[in-house]
């Protein structure tokens, strides 16, 4: 056998292998189309053509790659399935998580293909949202994030579900309240929860949801991060 005809012989196996082992470990996930063609699939069906196939090709990609990370920070311990509805949302939306209803909402034509390339990130961006939602309602704390606590709960899906971390002090931070407001969460907030997630890891999780920042600490980072960080030692001592 030459080596491409076993390469070609053999990877698929391989990587049907470690699909089924990963599924094993991973909470079920449903998907829909907003349409009325198919109804709940587990995410390992064989199904779906054209654009539709390549796009639960890419959720369960994600799915399986991003579960695994994002597991390290958010221990759940429900494994019931997460929806997901596909469908094209219109405006800027890519992708959202609905609280009401606890499905995600992916854009088919925006979650594939950005400049050309398949874009993940949307799919476990908005796991992350989902796991955080549910991780929140588990530890008494119902369900998250309300609206003052956009920033925090952006920040939080973007370091724990696109892994991106700021460890630098963005230059346009806002400054005031008025500034605040007109300032969207997605592009700065991941600053506020880098270092406490680093540091501390899943223990910071817990502190963060249910101690969100106010207005002002949002303004001074650093004061929402050592009170987060007090909270931790305090809990320490009290384990002690
Ligand atoms: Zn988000």
């Amino acid at each position: 056998m030459n080596l491409r005809r076993f390469f070609r012989t053999i990877l698929p196996f391989t990587f049907l292998l470690m699909t089924s082992y990963n599924l094993s470990n991973l909470p079920k996930c449903s998907i829909e189309k907003r349409t009325n063609i198919s109804v709940s699939k587990n995410l390992s069906s064989r199904y779906v053509s054209g654009k539709g196939r390549e796009f639960i090709d890419c959720v369960n990609r994600t799915y399986l790659s991003e579960f695994q990370r994002i597991s390290r920070f958010i221990p759940v311990r429900d494994r019931s399935a997460i929806g997901i509805d596909y469908s094209i949302l219109g405006g800027d939306t890519t992708g959202n998580y609905s609280l009401k209803t606890g499905r995600m909402a992916l854009d088919t034509n925006k979650v594939l293909y950005i400049n050309g390339m398949i874009n993940c990130h949307v799919v476990s961006h908005e796991i992350a949202h989902a796991l955080l939602d549910r991780f929140s309602r588990e530890i008494g704390n119902g369900e998250w994030p309300s609206s003052s606590e956009e920033w925090i709960s952006e920040a939080l899906a973007i370091y724990i579900g696109e892994g991106r971390r700021e460890r630098a002090f963005p230059q346009n931070w806002p400054r005031d309240s008025e500034e605040l407001t007109c300032t969207n969460p997605r592009h700065y907030g991941v600053h506020l929860v880098t270092r406490l997630l680093d540091k501390y890891g899943g223990r910071a999780l817990s502190s963060i949801i249910k101690n969100p920042p106010t207005r002002d600490q949002i303004l001074i980072p650093s004061s929402y991060q050592n009170r987060i960080r007090n909270i931790l030692r305090n809990s320490q001592r009290g384990r002690r």
